[in-house]
């Protein structure tokens, strides 16, 4: 039987140095009623927290660890730039060479800027977007996520096409008054908003598969139809791939949809575990960023040798092996077995996904938007959760997440976690 007695009580030290224990809130486990474990180590598919329990690992650190964590071929090259010097604040030929493999690998992407996390990749696109456009609004749609940057911290009013409010204390209305939020997957709603707005939308951000509502894949035609009414209005499309960027297939999933984004967000698995962020697009559009363009957009760690090492090295993993039909394949096999196991026990429960991303809705289904998602079973997810855990399988610790496959996870990791479904106490 599982203890958690370490875990425990580094919980309770974090606390008290930490607002909440943690550096993100999801880690909390408050969606899920619990207390978070605390991580000691990870190789391959599995986690081992400070009591020394094992998991089978299907967060994946929200995704970048798509190699399995502890990668020797990442670690090597870290290891190797690391003790060249970590950080110079002056260009080092290794961010030519991530950018040119990101270049390379997304066809709308012709000029990359990178910076230190996926929000930064979004505020950067968003200022870019206005910047070159002369317009201040930006379209969100509910359920996505965009990083905690402030315009897009927004909760959707009563009414059905709104105006944002802020979704968090600190964030000025006034910074929000430009953001409307529109229902994912809902083309007849984005056609209106677009129509009543007419020429005063800088950017459509969106999320071109939903991760952060759970997964929730575009409907035929939603995409290109925000690619046509952009291109019809002047405003700029932006796709958010931090999480599908280099997940989903080698490079973007714009070539999945047949659009092509103006601009492209990445993070999570481009950095190999390490902090990163990218914004890219036509090389007319990222020169409008300083030092070329007027747009301004800095940091001090961007483009840092140690996390752009990781980045190179994963993606040449990621292309040199036919990494993601595998992914695929066994991906299906997991969902197939968690489904059948949940039906067989009663349990309503829709799976969507897409690849090797995927989340289990306490929920009948369809889910298609937040509003479908968000009918979910909340506290039959929060019983699930632990009793997994108690099985030596970590999920996410929220109902509204994405689950990831990792090239590490083996068929007898996907049979333990079938019968960890069938057998988890609800
Ligand atoms: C994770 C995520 C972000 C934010 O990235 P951070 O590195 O956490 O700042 C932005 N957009 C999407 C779609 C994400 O999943």
């Amino acid at each position: 039987m599982a203890t958690y007695r370490k875990c425990k009580k580094l919980f309770q030290d974090a606390t008290k140095v930490i607002p909440g224990g943690v550096n993100s809130p999801v880690r909390a486990f408050k969606a899920v009623n619990s207390e978070p474990i605390f991580i000691d180590r990870a190789k391959g598919a599995y986690l081992y927290d400070a009591d020394g329990n094992k998991y089978i690992d299907y967060c994946l650190s929200w995704g970048p660890m798509i190699l399995g964590h502890a990668r020797t071929e990442v670690l090597t090259q870290v290891k190797k730039v690391m003790a060249k010097g970590t950080s110079f604040g002056i260009p080092t030929e290794l961010e030519t060479q991530l950018a040119g493999m990101i270049v390379r690998a997304i066809g709308s992407v012709e000029k990359v800027r990178l910076v230190s996390s996926g929000t930064e990749a979004v505020m950067t696109a968003i200022r870019l977007a206005r910047g070159c456009t002369g317009r201040d609004k930006i379209i969100k749609f509910i359920g996505c996520y965009h990083g905690h940057v402030d315009s897009l911290l927004v909760q959707a009013g009563s009414g059905a096409m709104t105006l944002g409010s802020p979704s968090s204390p600190g964030v000025p209305k006034d910074f929000t008054k430009h953001t409307i939020l529109l229902p994912y997957n809902n083309t007849e709603m984005l056609a209106r908003a677009m129509n009543k707005y007419q020429d005063r939308i800088a950017a459509v951000i969106v999320e071109p598969i939903a991760g952060n509502m759970g997964v929730v894949p575009p409907r035929e035609g939603f995409l290109k139809t925000i690619r046509k009414l952009c291109t019809g209005s002047g405003s700029v499309l932006i796709f958010d791939e931090v999480i599908t960027g280099f997940r989903v297939k080698y490079g973007s999933v714009q070539d999945i949809f047949g659009v092509k984004a103006d601009l492209t967000c990445l993070g999570k698995i481009i950095g190999g575990g390490f902090p990163i962020g990218a914004c890219g697009g036509r090389a007319k559009l990222m020169n409008k960023l300083a030092p070329t363009g007027q747009v301004y957009q800095a940091g001090t760690l961007s483009g840092n040798p140690v996390c752009v090492a990781a980045g190179i090295a994963t993606l040449k993993l990621l292309k040199s092996k036919a990494i993601y039909s595998g992914l695929d394949r066994a991906t299906g096999k997991l969902c197939d077995g968690i489904g059948q196991a949940l039906t067989e026990r009663g349990t309503e429960h829709t799976i969507n996904r897409i690849g090797s991303m995927f989340t289990l809705f306490f929920n009948a289904g369809p889910v298609t938007d937040y509003v479908s998602a968000a009918r979910s079973d909340t506290k039959m997810y929060a019983k699930f959760h632990p009793a997994m855990l108690r099985e030596g399988v970590y999920l996410p610790p929220s109902q509204f997440e994405a689950c990831f496959l990792s090239a590490r996870h083996t068929q007898k990791d996907i049979d333990r976690t079938i019968i960890a479904a069938r057998r988890a106490k609800l």
